[in-house]
């Protein structure tokens, strides 16, 4: 049950957090429906006359209609793929030539069953071996992390410790991702057929829409899709509106990383641009624009508590980021990612 990784994930560990995500407009897609839910609410959004973001289950769906067809970016679960087409054919008929899978989690992939059938797959070259191979590689990698992580904890008595309680997110999202690993069905993956390194660009019906990859974010293969022509931007998971990202520093990713992807489409986009993040109700560029700074002003507290030669549970411990209180923890938490950029710091010395 591959494509039900990260549902599990966010409907175990967040527990009350849920509350707050579902008090924001458009639920977010941290949903507390169990994972064998097979029926979805969705909220479909419409942005402009031609773009869309739709709320279901995982990840945020955007999508784009031109005169020639559909392109659709990210398609959560399997089991709701087929409401993401219906939702799809309440506003237009045309044929879905496109999907777009912003990065290789199963909140945004788990669909690719269905649409592999209708449309083009398209991702970042990585998003292909992690759909197929990467498996095998977290079944022999994670129970040795998990058993350095578990001695870690052994070793902090005080049960309130933020960093222990770092330490117990990262375990619990270890556990997640090996059992969905164990269970994985090589000859259910419905990988992309097309992928691309820097940018590509699809044209449709006289629309352009711009799919980029700038660095390790979110994980070693996001992309950032733009509807240029009508200012949609989807960032998958590079952008939580209201919540602490997900740094997937298992497969690649990078604290600095989100830095970069957010500069280089700041520089890109106009200031009018909507902005669907992945998850968290649609926003605009300056919501985008603080997230950014929220990231970077986490670095450079990080880097001065190592400068200042702190250990990083020490810098997990004395690290706050008050002057950010609409930004949430759900299945992460302020330590781990602080300990995320800590051990980046350390490892670019
Ligand atoms: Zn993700």
């Amino acid at each position: 049950m591959r494509s039900l990784i990260l549902t599990t994930i966010l409907a175990v560990t967040t527990g009350p957090v849920l509350a707050h995500t579902g008090a924001v407009p458009a639920a977010p897609a941290p949903s507390p429906a169990p994972p064998q839910a097979k029926t979805v609410e969705f909220k479909l959004q419409k942005l402009t006359d031609r773009a869309y973001c739709l709320y279901g289950r995982g990840g945020n769906v955007g999508f784009l209609v031109t005169d020639a067809g559909v392109v659709v970016v990210d398609d959560q679960y399997e089991e709701v793929a087929q409401g993401i087409v219906d939702q799809i054919r309440t506003v237009t008929d045309r044929p879905i030539r496109f999907l777009v899978n912003t990065h290789y989690h199963g909140d945004h992939t788990g669909g690719n069953p269905v649409f592999i059938k209708l449309a083009e797959i398209v991702a970042h070259d990585t998003v292909r071996p992690r759909l197929i191979e990467y498996p095998e590689t977290i079944k022999t990698t994670f129970p040795e992390k998990k058993r350095r992580i578990e001695e870690e904890i052994s070793a902090i008595r005080e049960a309130s410790d933020p960093y222990r309680a770092a330490l117990e997110k990262d375990l619990g999202l270890l556990d997640f991702i090996l059992k969905d690993a164990l269970s994985f069905n090589p000859a259910k993956a419905a990988p992309p057929g097309l992928t691309y390194d820097r940018r590509m660009r699809l044209w449709l019906g006289g629309q352009e829409v711009d799919v980029m990859h700038v660095a390790p974010g979110h994980t070693d293969g996001d992309s950032m899709v733009y509807f240029a022509n009508e200012k949609v931007l989807h960032m998958g998971d590079l952008f939580f509106n209201g919540m602490y990202p997900f740094i997937d520093t298992w497969a690649g990713g990078s604290a600095q990383g989100y830095v970069t992807n957010i500069d280089h489409i700041l520089a890109l986009v106009p200031p009018d641009t909507k902005v669907i993040p992945g998850h968290g109700p649609v926003t605009d560029v300056a919501t985008l624009r603080r997230f950014r700074s929220f990231m970077s002003d986490l670095i450079a507290s990080v880097d001065t508590a190592v400068k200042s030669g702190k250990s990083k549970p020490e810098a997990v411990r004395s690290i706050t980021m008050d002057q950010y209180p609409e930004i949430k923890p759900t299945f992460r938490t302020l330590g781990n990612e602080i300990a995320v950029a800590y051990d980046e710091i350390i490892s670019a010395r």
